[in-house]
C-alpha cells in the first residue's frame, strides 16, 4: 500500500524527468563538437538574441508522437547544430512571462482567488488577458492587459487573447513564455525548477495533451483543398510554456494578426494553434510533461505529498459537482472549493492569511 503510494507519487517526477534528460541527450547528441567552438559573441540579453532566419515549414514525415526529439535537427534545414551555444545566466523566476487568460466576468469568481495566492509571489512578471477594463486591479498594480478580444468562449475569442498574450511575450525581454488559465494554480518554485532544467537556448516547447494521441485537425489549403495533419498539443486549461528562442521562430505564424488566421486555417482553438505551429510548422515535438494539470483529468489520482513538485493545478465544474485535487489542511472545503488556499498555505505558510 505504502509502496503503491509512493511509486503513485514519484511516478509523474519520473517521467518527466525521464522525457527532459531523452530531449536534452538529443540536443547534445545533434550538436557536433566542431560546430559547438565556432565562436559567437556573448549576448546579455534574450532579446539580443535576433532570428537568424525565417524558419522553413517541416517536412510533414515526422515520427508521430515522437515524444522529445527536435526533428528539426535531422532534416537537413537550418538547426540547433549550426548555433553555438550561448551560455545564459542561471534562469530567475522572474524572467519567465506568466500569462493569464481571463474574461470580465471571472475577474470576481476566478482571478481574485489568483491574485491573493499565487500570483501574489510573481505580481512583477505575471500579465492578465482580459477583455474587460477594471480600475480596481489596475490601481493595485498588476500588469492588466484589456484586449479588444470579444468576451465569449468561441475559439476565435480565445485565439485573440492567446494571439494578444504571443505579442505580449515578444514585446517583453523575458526568456520564458508561459500561459495558464484563470482556474489554474502555478507553483512558482516547481515552474521555475521544471525549465531551469531545459537548455536555455533551444526550441522548447513543455506542457501536457489532454488527449492520448496527436489531435488530427483538416488544414484549409488553396482552392478549398484541405489536407490531414496530425500533431500534439499541450492543453491550454492545463498551462504550458514555450521557449523565447522557439516562440521567435512562431512569428511568421503566430505574431499580430496571423495567430487567429493560422487558428481559423485548422479551425481548432488557441492551444491547438499552438501545437500546430511548433510540431507541424516548425518541426519541434512537444515535451509531455505530467506536471501540469487541467480539470479535464482525474485530479484525485495528484497525492498529498507530491503536490509541492506539480507545476500547475485546476478545479472545475463537472455533473454540477466540485472536482479538485485532495488536500488536507488549513481550509475546509466549504470555504476553499478548489483547494488553491490551502495549497498556498502549505507552500507559503507565512502567508498572513494562512491559519
Ligand atoms: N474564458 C473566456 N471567455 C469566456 C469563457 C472562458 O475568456 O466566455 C476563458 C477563461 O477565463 C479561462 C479559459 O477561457 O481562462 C477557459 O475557460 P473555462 O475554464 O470556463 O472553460 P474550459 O475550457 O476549461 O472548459
Ligand atoms: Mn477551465
Amino acid at each position: 500500500m505504502q509502496k503503491k503510494r509512493w511509486i503513485r507519487r514519484k511516478l509523474p517526477i519520473c517521467i518527466c524527468t525521464f522525457f527532459i534528460i531523452l530531449y536534452v541527450d538529443f540536443q547534445l547528441r545533434s550538436s557536433s563538437l566542431p560546430k559547438l567552438s565556432v565562436a559567437h559573441p556573448l549576448v546579455p540579453g534574450p532579446l539580443q538574441r535576433s532570428i537568424q532566419e525565417a524558419p522553413s515549414p517541416a517536412r510533414d514525415a515526422q515520427i508521430p508522437g515522437g515524444n522529445s526529439s527536435d526533428s528539426r535537427a535531422e532534416d537537413g534545414g537550418h538547426s540547433d547544430s549550426e548555433d553555438a551555444h550561448v551560455t545564459l545566466p542561471e534562469l530567475k523566476l522572474e524572467d519567465i512571462f506568466i500569462a493569464v487568460k481571463t474574461t470580465g466576468r471571472f475577474h470576481e469568481t476566478r482571478l481574485a482567488l489568483l491574485l491573493e495566492t499565487w500570483i501574489s509571489r510573481t505580481k512583477a512578471h505575471t500579465f492578465i488577458f482580459t477583455d474587460t477594463e477594471d480600475e480596481d486591479l489596475h490601481s493595485e498594480g498588476y500588469n492588466m492587459v484589456v484586449t479588444a478580444c470579444q468576451s465569449d468562449h468561441s475559439q476565435q475569442a480565445l485565439s485573440c487573447k492567446m494571439s494578444a498574450e504571443y505579442d505580449g511575450f515578444m514585446a517583453s525581454e523575458k526568456r520564458w513564455f508561459c500561459h495558464v488559465d484563470d482556474d489554474n494554480y502555478v507553483n512558482p518554485e516547481a515552474l521555475l525548477s521544471l525549465l531551469s532544467v531545459f537548455p536555455q537556448d533551444g526550441d522548447i516547447y513543455v506542457g501536457k495533451p489532454s488527449l492520448d494521441k496527436p489531435i488530427t485537425a483538416h488544414e484549409l489549403l488553396e482552392g478549398n483543398a484541405t489536407r490531414e495533419v496530425r500533431f500534439w498539443f499541450a492543453t491550454g486549461g492545463a498551462g504550458f510554456c514555450l521557449s523565447r528562442r522557439l516562440a521567435e521562430k512562431m512569428a511568421p505564424w503566430a505574431g499580430g494578426s496571423r495567430f487567429e488566421q493560422t487558428s481559423a486555417r485548422i479551425r481548432l482553438p488557441d492551444d491547438c494553434t499552438v501545437g500546430f505551429i511548433v510540431e507541424k510548422m516548425l518541426g519541434v515535438s512537444m515535451v509531455h510533461c505530467p506536471l501540469f494539470h487541467s480539470h479535464l483529468e482525474n485530479l484525485l489520482l495528484i497525492s498529498h505529498r507530491s503536490i509541492q513538485h506539480q507545476v500547475t493545478l485546476s478545479y472545475g465544474m463537472f455533473e454540477n459537482k466540485m472536482i479538485s485535487i485532495e488536500v488536507k489542511g488549513s481550509f475546509s472545503k466549504d470555504k476553499d472549493p478548489s483547494r488553491f488556499k490551502t495549497v498556498h498555505c502549505k507552500l507559503y505558510p507565512f502567508t498572513s492569511w494562512c491559519p
